[in-house]
């Protein structure tokens, strides 16, 4: 969308609560509508609004999550860069506090800012001309708009998360993995270039050969060094079709060592796995594994599935059908008013060699009632693929992610209980060496943060230091508190 479109749409919404300057003595905003007290300090010109109207703040009070809700003082409508520039910039000279905000699938409030300004990610979403040297998209694209852009021109980004429906900045903020994540690393991984604003103000475009040392801090920094506006992704040649390959376990000790396998050896193009119930109390381990292809030059099934349990279901499926194939369930869940119930989300990454130890002490007591039936995903991705200097995973070359996608009814006394079972298992799994996915719904202190980042710890304060010194951005991850 051109920014002119951008601004007379922003122009036309929320007539009569646009903000206009910052009381400091009160430290509230001043809108239009209000007689300005004397001292007041004068918003700079914004190509879109700062607004409070009560849509607004409710919708940046909550997220995916439906646990946590804070409410900001204002929310930014930005309708350029620009915007989130002097936004920044006006923020860090008065103290307020500023999150960006994509489509808030996180779970625990981690794009909320209690008292500050939210900056609605959307509303920056066009995308550039995809050529094989990449694509330049705005931070608010979603990658459903990026996998349509790109492969209408033959060519994908290399790792997409299960759901598209997330925003570009919002996954590069905090990883983004997949299916793919075992060849290609996390969507982190697979970036070339970012436009940013820091939290102390400053344009900067980075890269790995530009203040690499930025670059690989703000991709999974979960915002605390700076907004990021623009990205240039990594694209390959899309494949046309998806051969997808099925097997269920009951032995964990199996699937894991499988899983493992094809982690190192690479002959699938995506692997995933999950549990699944079996009807009878207990759950049964499917691996999903697919091969994606172009018709001249198919799979070959048997060395695909050599060494594996035996008994492949295969199917055969479309690359944008196999990207978008949660769409019908999302629909479905959409339908009967589950996108909207609280979502205590367990995520978390382990080593390989704990995985199968782990996974089955946890399925062995696990119940559907504590699921809510949503998805418990287990899959193998690879440590030597990751480049950024902020993302955590447990020191392995073979780490598994395990996920409980819990979904409550919104009870406080459940949703209470969803979380102290979260910080549980989140303990158990870091006594045996894994880490949070920071997405996830799990009660985390400072102390917490130091033993997450572990050896790294230093260097994330000192890129906090050098780019967000007053610690403007991204309150809702809780890492800093001041
Ligand atoms: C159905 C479903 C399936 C999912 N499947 C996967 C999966 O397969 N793999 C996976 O890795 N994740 C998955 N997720 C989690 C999802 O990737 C994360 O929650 C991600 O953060 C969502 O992007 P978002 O645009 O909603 O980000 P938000 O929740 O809006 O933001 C995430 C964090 O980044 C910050 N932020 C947002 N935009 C910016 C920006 N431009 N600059 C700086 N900081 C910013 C926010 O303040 C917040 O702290 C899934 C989520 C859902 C709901």
């Amino acid at each position: 969308m051109a920014n002119v479109s951008r601004r007379s749409m922003l122009a036309g919404m929320a007539a009569g609560v646009a903000v206009v300057g910052f009381d400091p003595v009160q430290r509230s905003w001043v809108t239009e509508a209000q007689a300005a007290p004397p001292g007041t300090i004068a918003l700079p010109n914004l190509d879109g609004q700062l607004v409070t109207d009560a849509p607004a703040l409710g919708e940046a009070s909550q997220d995916f999550g439906y646990i946590i809700s804070r409410t900001p003082v204002a929310v930014l409508k930005p309708g350029s860069a620009q915007d989130i520039l002097k936004l920044v910039k006006y923020a860090n000279k008065h103290g307020i506090k500023v999150a960006g905000r994509g489509e808030a699938h996180s779970t625990y409030g981690q794009a909320q800012a209690q008292g500050g300004v939210v900056i609605d990610m959307r509303l920056l979403s066009d995308i550039g001309t995809p050529t094989a040297s990449g694509v330049w998209v705005e931070a608010g694209a979603t990658w459903r708009a990026v996998l349509a852009a790109t492969t209408d021109a033959g060519l994908t980004p290399p790792v997409f998360t299960d759901y598209t429906d997330t925003t570009v900045g919002g996954t590069l903020s905090v990883g983004g993995i997949g299916g793919a994540s075992h060849r290609h690393g996390l969507q982190i991984d697979n970036v070339l270039a970012l436009d940013i604003v820091t939290g102390d103000g400053r344009a900067v475009t980075c890269s790995p050969t530009q203040q690499p040392l930025l670059f690989r801090s703000v991709l999974g920094g979960l915002g605390q060094f700076a907004i990021i506006v623009r990205a240039k992704l990594k694209l390959i040649a899309a494949p046309t079709h998806v051969r997808v390959f099925r097997i269920t376990y009951t032995d964990v000790t199996r699937f894991v060592a499988d899983q493992k396998k094809c982690a190192l050896d690479e002959r699938f193009s995506y692997l995933e796995g999950s549990l699944v119930a079996d009807g009878a109390g207990g759950w049964t381990y499917q691996f999903e594994a697919a091969a994606y292809y172009k018709p001249n030059n198919p799979p070959d099934n048997a060395a695909l599935l050599a060494g594996l349990l035996p008994g492949a279901v295969i199917e055969e499926t479309s690359y944008t059908a196999w990207i978008t194939r949660i769409d019908a369930q999302v629909d479905f869940l959409k339908s009967v008013g589950a996108w909207t119930i609280p979502h205590p989300w367990f995520d978390i990454f382990l080593p390989g060699s704990k995985a199968a130890a782990y996974v089955g002490d946890v399925a062995s007591e696990l119940t559907l009632d504590q699921t809510g039936n949503g998805p418990v995903l287990f899959y193998a991705f690879r440590r030597s693929k990751l480049t950024s200097l902020s993302f955590q995973a447990p020191n392995e070359e073979v780490c598994f992610i395990f996920d409980i996608l819990r979904f409550t009814p919104p009870v406080p006394e459940i949703v209470a209980q969803r979380i102290a079972e979260n910080r549980d298992l989140f303990e158990q799994a870091r006594a045996v060496g894994g880490k949070r996915y920071p997405i996830s719904a799990i009660p985390f202190s400072q102390v917490d943060w130091v033993q997450h980042f572990g050896i790294d710890w230093f260097v994330f304060v000192l890129q906090k230091l050098r780019f967000d010194e007053r610690n403007v951005l991204t309150p809702g991850q809780g890492i800093f508190t001041s």
